[in-house]
């Protein structure tokens, strides 16, 4: 079994999408092992985007992810980062596969509902950075 991070943004919280977008979550096979709403705050969303801090996006996303509550999510099966990257679909929802989270529920290339870890290396960073100590195995 494998861990990875997931986001669901503000937009999608917002829209009151948690509920749909948990239940496409769990019909494709992942098991939630920490959850919670929070609102990020502007150093926690510039540390955990830091990779992105020379892109020209990266202050309208920092905005973006402070500008309300989001849902921050451990997801566990087997090949997790991998399988919670192909059930968001591309980060442009113009580009993301049919029945994808965010063919479905995504706005924008900026405001696309949900992150996923991009590999298992990042998965533990980012699941550390949110939730120390703070994991049901
Ligand atoms: N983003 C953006 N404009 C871009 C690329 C990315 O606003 O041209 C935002 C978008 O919210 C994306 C996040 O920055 O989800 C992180 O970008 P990344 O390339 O890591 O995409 P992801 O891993 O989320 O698919
Ligand atoms: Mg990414």
């Amino acid at each position: 079994m494998e861990q990875t991070f997931a986001i669901i943004k503000p937009d999608a919280v917002a829209k009151n999408q948690i509920g749909d977008i948990l239940a496409v979550t769990e019909a494709a096979g992942f098991k939630i092992r920490a959850m919670q709403l929070t609102q990020m705050t502007r150093k926690q969303a510039e540390g955990f985007y830091a990779v992105h801090s020379a892109r020209p996006f990266f202050g309208e996303l920092v905005e973006f992810m402070c500008e309300g509550p989001c849902v921050l999510l451990c997801l566990e099966r087997e090949d997790a980062v991998a399988k919670w990257r192909e059930t968001m679909g591309a980060t442009n929802p113009a580009n993301a596969a049919e029945g994808t989270i965010r063919k479905r529920f995504a706005e924008s290339m900026g405001r696309n509902c949900s992150h996923g870890s991009d590999s298992a290396e990042n998965a533990a960073i980012e699941l550390a950075y949110f939730f120390p100590g703070n994991i049901l195995q």
